[in-house]
Parts: C-alpha cells; sequence; structure tokens
C-alpha cells in the first residue's frame, strides 16, 4: 500500500482524508511513478477546496504537478529508475495527480527530469515556474531584450512571481515587481526585483483607457482590474504575458492599447503545451535557475499540512513555493 491524499465528495467543499491505498486502486496508464515531491498551486487549493468545477469524479487524488522516479513501464520511452517530472494535463483535475506516493498516468504526459535539477527542485519551479519561464519567452518571442526597460510582474511573491522575478533578474531585465505585501519587498529584491510597486499604484481599473507608458514588458499573474491598469501602462509595441487570475478572471478593458499603442497580449498556457516545448522550457529553467534563489522561494510541507495550505494560497498568503515531501 501506499499514501494518498483523497477527496471524496461532501456537501459544500469535499472532504479531505489521508488513506492508504492500493497500485490497483490508480487509474490505467502505461507508466507507475513513485512520487517524492509534489507542488501546491492556486488551481491545487481550487481543487482542494471543489472550487471552480474542476473536479468532477470523486473521489479524487488531486495534485497539478509531481517529480519522481519510474517504478513500471510499458512504454518504451521510460524503464524502472528514471527520474521524471510532470505539470498539466490536466492531471491533478480530471486525472488522479500527485498528492500521493504512487501516480500512474500516460507516458505522453511525462517529461525526463533534466539533468542538474533535483526532483525537489522541479517541484520548487513546479506548473508555476514552469509558466513563468513560458511567459518570459513568450515576452522574448515578441522582441522583449533588458535594454527596452522596465518589465513588470504582478503577483510577485507567488509562485509564478517568485520565479518570473528571479528568471527576469537572471537574464539581466530590470525587474518592477508589484506586491501586495510589502514584508515581502526584502525577498523580491533577494530574487532580483529592483523596483518594488505596492499594489495600491496599480489595483482598480485605470481612470483612463491610456496613461503614461512605463513598462517594457510584464508577466501577470493576477489578471482582472490590475491587467486593465497595466495594459493602459504598456510601453509602445510592448507585450503582456497574461498567466492568472489571482485577482479575477474578468477583464474589462478599452482596445486603444492595442491600437494606438500596438500592445500585445500574449497567452500563456501551461497545462496542453505540447511536448517539445515543455522540454526546451525545463532545459531553459535548469540553466537560468540559481539554486540558491530558488531554495529562499520554498517552503516544504507534507501532506498532512495541504487542508491549511489550500486556505492559504487561495488567500494570497503562500510566498514562493510550497513543495509537498512524500515520505
Ligand atoms: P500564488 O502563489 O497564490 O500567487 C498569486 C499571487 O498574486 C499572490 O501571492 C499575491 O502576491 C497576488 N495576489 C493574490 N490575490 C490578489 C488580488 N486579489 N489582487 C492582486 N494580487 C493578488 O499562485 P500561483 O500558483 O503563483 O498562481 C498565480 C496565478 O497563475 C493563478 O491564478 C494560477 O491559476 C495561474 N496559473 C496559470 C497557469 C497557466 O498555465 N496559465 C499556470 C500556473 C498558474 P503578492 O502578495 O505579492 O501581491
Amino acid at each position: 500500500t501506499f499514501k494518498a491524499l483523497v477527496l471524496e465528495a461532501a456537501d459544500k467543499a469535499p472532504s479531505i482524508q489521508i488513506k492508504e491505498l492500493n497500485t490497483t486502486d490508480l487509474p490505467e496508464g502505461e507508466v507507475l511513478v513513485r512520487v517524492s515531491h509534489s507542488g501546491l498551486n492556486y488551481k491545487d487549493g481550487m481543487v482542494l477546496k471543489g472550487l471552480g468545477r474542476l473536479v468532477r469524479h470523486y473521489p479524487h487524488v488531486p495534485g497539478i504537478d509531481f517529480a519522481g522516479t519510474v517504478e513500471a513501464s510499458s512504454d518504451p520511452r521510460y524503464k524502472p529508475g528514471d527520474a521524471v517530472v510532470l505539470t498539466g494535463w490536466r492531471v491533478g483535475e480530471a486525472h488522479w495527480g500527485g498528492y500521493a506516493q504512487k501516480a500512474r498516468v500516460k507516458a505522453d504526459w511525462l517529461v525526463p527530469l533534466p539533468e542538474g535539477l533535483t526532483a525537489r527542485q522541479a517541484m520548487a519551479v513546479g506548473t508555476a515556474g514552469f509558466t513563468a519561464m513560458l511567459a518570459v519567452q513568450a515576452l522574448e518571442d515578441h522582441r522583449l531584450s533588458p535594454e527596452d526597460g522596465e518589465v513588470l510582474v504582478t503577483g510577485a511573491s507567488g509562485g509564478v512571481g517568485s520565479v518570473a522575478v528571479s528568471l527576469l533578474g537572471r537574464l539581466g531585465y530590470s525587474v518592477a515587481a508589484v506586491t501586495g505585501r510589502p514584508d515581502n519587498a526584502d525577498y523580491l529584491k533577494s530574487l532580483g526585483a529592483t523596483t518594488i510597486v505596492p499594489r495600491e499604484a496599480l489595483a482598480g481599473a485605470p481612470d483612463k483607457p491610456l496613461l503614461s507608458e512605463r513598462w517594457a514588458g510584464c508577466v501577470d499573474a493576477v489578471g482582472g482590474d490590475m491587467l486593465a491598469h497595466v495594459l493602459a501602462e504598456m510601453r509602445y509595441g510592448s507585450s503582456v504575458a497574461a498567466c492568472g487570475l489571482a485577482g479575477g478572471p474578468g477583464l474589462n478593458t478599452t482596445v486603444l492599447p492595442f491600437l494606438l499603442r500596438g500592445v500585445k497580449l500574449l497567452g500563456i498556457d501551461s497545462v496542453m503545451c505540447d511536448h517539445d516545448t515543455r522540454v526546451l522550457a525545463w532545459e531553459r529553467l535548469t540553466g537560468l535557475l540559481d539554486a540558491s534563489r530558488l531554495d529562499a522561494m520554498t517552503t516544504e510541507i507534507r501532506l498532512e499540512d495541504l487542508p491549511d495550505y489550500a486556505d492559504r494560497i487561495l488567500m494570497g498568503q503562500v510566498r514562493g513555493r510550497a513543495v509537498v515531501v512524500m515520505d
């Protein structure tokens, strides 16, 4: 048997229990993985609380990302002992996920753990950090470069934000980090932020469709009115990578930043993106991430801590990344 966090349907939020399961309880798939680490992402918080109708079938094992070692595989691409990482593909939502000591998944969903990265580091990056890499890559693909000026990161002390700040800093950008937690200013500077922008400065819809041009690029984890506000402050020809909705899914804006300043809004999806893009993003992350900065943004938790941490991440109270260590 092995340990798993299991959600069962209940009246309001699902009930959360830590149970012993058998390998035969796991869904079908080509690869059985011994999970050593999983991550806590905003979406995991939603799943654990039964929000957003992300999970349609219970009992359910959540956990949208994990890293571990292959125990058995019927797919020629993987053999026992191979180190692997998984993010996305609706694992932890439509399929059982990583909050268990074992997971059985499709071989197509796995990426070999890049050389130079430990399983713990891979989950310190996790879905959030992987998404930050895709966002930075998208901005560069749209011709952002360090000489262009300050790049804004919203929701900066969260998972996507912390990794985005660190990656941009490492690539030589001036990084303006938006946070609602002024106490995190030193933390954000240690990751590579050059300016701290208080959340109030960008909260709320802009009072005019176009404001002074300030930002050369933006990695946005917040959405909502903050994204509308940011769009009004983007420089001519710049791009915003829209990654998240921590401030709400709505977007009430005008088309003027797009029409008059050629601003581009780039959608970032980490869930269904193709395998080659994943392999390249993980390779690049491995090369760029500084181990001590990654460590500074990581908190280790256990399966038993997840009910409490689900509340915390939904309230925007987790700093950086929480990594779930399986015993
Ligand atoms: P997280 O760790 O909770 O980070 C979100 C951060 O946003 C918080 O730490 C907080 O930072 C800020 N924030 C929270 N509530 C806010 C509000 N009402 N207004 C303004 N700022 C607020 O979550 P995460 O795992 O990094 O995920 C961030 C977002 O990206 C989520 O919406 C998630 O669903 C999305 N996401 C999308 C993809 C994709 O494929 N597109 C992948 C991963 C994540 P401060 O305290 O510093 O302000």
